[in-house]
């Protein structure tokens, strides 16, 4: 059977007027036995028309989201947005979740999914979190460098995947989850309290972590078992074994 294809979202440079993706998502894709397609930044009714040949979906990293799709103004803290990322990420999030087709969210990819399925995001963790002292959650460090731990929920796909109780993961967000969606539950915690990671217990694979995988991946080989859970849920939909 072909290897199960796996639709990639990518950032978007304004400036450039340039699609674009760092190369450790599609290659971990590969490395974990699927064939990525990256999605550049078309109109969302026109990519919703992939879903006929997609098996799973890859959410990435990126900017921040555009607070009105979780019904705020603005904070002096928010980052760069672009909103036409998030409206075509947001559809195509909410049509996989529809439709049970495996998605993994790196990220802003963890916040987008809770944001698509009707939950909130922290515009800004430092300005904004009033549940105690933050650890440090932009590290300034090489970016394949674990730099806090985070402990998993033992009932946890994301406890199957990785096969640790606690692991140490790089940091690089400003923002994270705030009201869980309906469909969610935290599955990882950094020390602080921030939501590391989310899942659906009433999908076959809904999986979002705040860190970034695709840069550890190479040097810990556990990080490749999130991507690896992506593609053999996709190959299951596809209806292999
Ligand atoms: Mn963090």
């Amino acid at each position: 059977m072909s290897s199960p294809i796996i639709g990639v979202t990518c950032d978007y440079d304004v400036e450039k007027q340039t699609s674009q993706l760092h190369r450790g998502y599609y290659d971990a894709i590969v490395e974990a036995g699927g064939l990525p397609v990256l999605i550049p930044n078309i109109h969302k009714e026109k990519a919703l028309e992939l879903f006929t040949s997609l098996d799973g979906l890859l959410l990435t990293g990126g900017n921040d989201v555009e607070p009105g799709f979780f019904g705020e103004a603005p904070i002096p803290k928010l980052g760069f947005i672009n909103p036409f990322r998030d409206s075509l990420e947001i559809s195509l999030c909410r049509q996989a979740m529809k439709q049970d087709m495996p998605v993994l969210g790196i990220c802003r990819g963890i916040q987008l999914m809770n944001i698509a399925m009707g939950g909130t995001i922290y515009q800004d963790l430092e300005s904004q979190w009033t549940s105690g002292k933050l650890y440090k959650h932009s590290q300034q460090a090489p970016d394949w460098y674990g730099s806090h731990e985070v402990e998993l929920e033992k009932d946890s796909k994301l406890i199957q995947l990785l096969g640790v109780e606690k692991l140490r993961t790089n940091s690089f967000h400003h923002q994270a989850i705030k009201k869980l969606a309906p469909c969610f539950k935290a599955t990882a915690w950094c020390g602080d309290g921030v939501v590391e990671g989310i899942e659906s217990p009433s999908h076959t694979f809904a999986v979002g972590v705040q860190w970034h995988p695709e840069k550890m991946w190479q040097r810990d080989e556990k990080m490749l078992a999130l991507f690896k859970g992506l593609v053999s849920a996709s190959i299951k939909r596809k209806g292999g074994l």
